[in-house]
């Protein structure tokens, strides 16, 4: 399900270069990105005066920042953020794959579809022999352990 919204997505506001650049893509979603306000926090959804705004704490590292973005406009996207009054805030525990809460499954299931195109890796693997997985992490920008998670998912592993 989040595959075919994530491709519909990257059709329309992708430029198709790599790395996939999730601010482009929230921004031309409409959405806009701003500074978090808990120490504690990783990211956050929530739509302010009418308007979808993602966050994510620029202390973590860069990997993990492009990772809460995605997760984050994924929330928009799936609809779990309705009004302003449901505000989404994400920990380090949201992105755990013993997560078991749906909305935080779903978010990172787009947000690795989305960081992680399928025709990406299926170009890089098949017609460029990357088949290391640190170097497609690499590629990719994302950690290690999402790219090991996603090539199996994809059945590539
Ligand atoms: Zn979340």
């Amino acid at each position: 399900m989040e595959e075919a919204v994530v491709k519909r997505i990257l059709d329309a506001h992708w430029d198709k270069l790599l790395p996939v650049r999730p601010a482009d893509i929230a921004r031309s979603l409409g959405m806009r990105i701003d500074v978090l306000d808990g120490p504690d926090l990783s990211g956050e959804a929530e739509i302010r005066d009418g308007q979808k705004v993602i966050k994510f704490n620029r202390n973590e590292s860069t990997n993990r920042q492009r990772f809460t973005m995605a997760h984050e406009i994924g929330h928009h996207v799936l609809g779990h953020v309705t009004s302003s009054k449901s505000k989404h805030r994400d920990n380090a525990g949201s992105f755990s794959s013993g997560n078991n809460d749906w909305q935080e499954v779903q978010a990172n299931r787009f947000a690795a579809a989305l960081l992680m195109p399928k025709l990406a890796i299926e170009t890089l693997v098949y017609r460029e022999g990357m088949t290391n997985i640190s170097r497609l992490a690499e590629t990719l920008r994302v950690s290690e352990a999402a790219m090991y998670y996603r090539l199996k998912n994809l059945g590539m592993l």
